[in-house]
């Protein structure tokens, strides 16, 4: 493809979309410049070290690896050039209230044994069918209604069969019973739909075609790169720089600037300079870009009033000590309570009185992340956004960090503390993130597909957007998407 088109793009960040929609940009042979603030690619797939241990600052699940071989693909590489990939097996260890355990296992065979054996020989039966139906799922709802640009509600029609068939798939009605009307093991439910808080919402509120995150889980499998998750980025930005683009690290963008005619026509940076360009991409977090990139354009409503998803307390810790028998690198352990849970969280805008968390301890797979004899953790327990709670974070942070201290030793993890961080939502919110989450907007029904904020704005010809403000959504593989659906964008005015 190279060499059959020309102009010049702006790409506003050098997190997981912007890189992607870098690649997809030169694989078409357009000139590329990605403009960074930090001194290093990724964004919210960071890195951070302190003494002598390594932190991936956020995603640790990486699924669907093929929509990354996509971004590769369009420069003509593969991922495997740039970065080492592994897959977990098992990629989850569930842990329960009652002390029983649950291992998730990519392999379908080890899976169903792991269900017959827990749970039970009807459960383990059933667990064939259902992936049937995440499949059929998957493969209904990617090319059609993920990977595809939205112009109005009604191009929901332009696919009738696919919509027909996610009709009849069941994929309108909601998560939580559908998922329950598979199994009759509680431990089940929970295991297949907790992946509904990814996408910001309870699983009695999501729609049950969100039960594509399990499938992105349970059947694509869960990838961990060698060097840690941020080796991810740094092999997009090496494959951009081989791919003759330019990456302008430390280097902040003050306004996207706009010509007579209204169209975006280059970015001021922070410094006064400025750089021409013949479209600009954004994917600074949307309703934050509107905000102070675009000052005068009212941003889309959601953006304005919309649902955030719930925010997160990350803590880093790297630990002196044994690990506790029966975990692994991902562990998630839920709480007995489970409704209540999610309506702390999402409506009352406290804390979950009796939280799930996330463990996860990279360091199993990348021993060179902490010194001989200790380990790196990574705690996340589910906390309100800055818009739905009340809450004095300076008061509340160090309460939970108690709380989860509590929870690390009474579980059996080593707490002998050698460095730490505790983020909390205001840190989310300081690093420009609305409402203070890192998960952008809920993927409500009202704020998904077309109606979510669109990737284009049609005051402001040639400027588009991706990132999990916008189509089609929140997490690695959707911002991958969003990337190459920017790309699309950028064709389609440039052509
Ligand atoms: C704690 C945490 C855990 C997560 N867990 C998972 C997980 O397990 N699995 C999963 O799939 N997803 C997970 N996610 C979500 C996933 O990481 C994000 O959806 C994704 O990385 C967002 O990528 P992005 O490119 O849209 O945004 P960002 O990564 O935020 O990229 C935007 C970039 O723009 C830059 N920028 C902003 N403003 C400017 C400016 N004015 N000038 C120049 N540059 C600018 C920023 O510095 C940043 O690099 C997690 C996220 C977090 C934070």
């Amino acid at each position: 493809m190279a060499g059959v088109v020309s102009g010049h793009v702006v790409v506003v960040g050098a997190g997981l979309s912007g890189l992607a929609t870098a690649l997809h940009l030169l694989g078409d042979g357009y000139e590329v410049t990605v403009i960074e603030r930090e001194s290093f690619p990724g964004g919210r797939n960071g890195t951070w070290s302190q003494d002598g241990f390594r932190f991936d600052t956020g995603p640790v699940v990486f699924t669907m690896v093929n929509l990354l071989e996509e971004a590769f693909a369009a420069v003509g590489r593969t991922a495997s050039d740039y970065v080492t990939l592994k897959l977990l097996d098992p990629g989850y260890h569930t842990h329960y209230a009652d002390g029983s355990r649950l291992t998730i296992h990519h392999d379908h065979a080890a899976m169903r044994a792991e269900i017959a054996r827990v749970c039970s020989q009807r459960d383990a039966e059933a667990f064939d069918r259902f992936v049937v139906w995440l499949k059929a799922l998957h493969d209904v709802e990617l090319p059609y209604f993920i990977d595809a640009n939205f112009d109005t509600p009604l191009d929901l029609l332009r696919h009738p069969v696919a919509a027909l068939k996610l009709w009849g798939l069941r994929g309108f009605g909601t998560l939580g019973p559908e998922i329950a009307s598979w199994f009759r093991d509680e431990r089940l439910h929970k295991a297949f739909s907790f992946q509904a808080l990814y996408a910001g919402l309870a699983p009695e509120r999501a729609l049950a075609l969100y039960a594509v995150i399990a499938y992105m889980d349970v059947i694509a499998g869960v990838r961990f790169p060698e060097g840690g998750m941020h080796a991810v980025p740094r092999g997009m930005a090496a494959a951009i720089t081989d791919a003759g683009g330019e990456i302008r690290y430390d280097c902040t963008v003050w306004r996207v600037q706009r010509g007579l005619d209204g169209s975006a026509s280059g970015v001021e940076l922070a410094s006064g300079q400025t750089v021409a360009s013949d479209a600009v991409v954004v994917t600074a977090d949307l309703p934050v870009a509107y905000e102070r990139l675009l000052p005068g354009l009212k941003a889309p409503r959601a953006a304005r009033r919309g649902a955030f998803s719930p925010s997160a307390l990350v803590w880093h810790l790297g630990v002196r000590g044994e690990l506790p028998s029966g975990v692994g690198h991902h562990n998630i352990h839920f709480g007995q309570a489970w409704g209540e849970a999610f309506e702390d969280l999402i409506e009352h805008g406290r804390p979950m009185a009796d939280p799930s968390r996330f463990v996860a301890i990279p360091s199993l797979d990348d021993p060179d992340a902490a010194p001989d004899g200790c380990h790196t953790l990574y705690v996340l327990e589910p906390v309100p956004n800055l818009r739905v709670g009340r809450i004095d974070w300076e008061v509340e942070a160090p309460r939970l960090r108690a709380r989860m201290l509590d929870f690390l030793t009474g579980f059996g993890y080593p707490t002998d503390i050698v460095t730490e961080k505790l983020v909390t939502p205001l840190d989310w919110e300081a690093q420009g993130m609305a409402a203070g989450t890192p998960f952008a907007l809920a993927h409500t029904l009202a704020q998904t597909g077309p109606f979510r904020p669109r990737n284009v704005d049609a005051r402001v010809p040639g400027l588009v957007f991706a990132g999990s403000g916008t189509t089609p959504g929140v997490g690695i593989p959707m911002v991958l998407v969003s990337g190459k659906l920017a790309a699309q964008r950028v064709r389609e005015r440039l052509r």
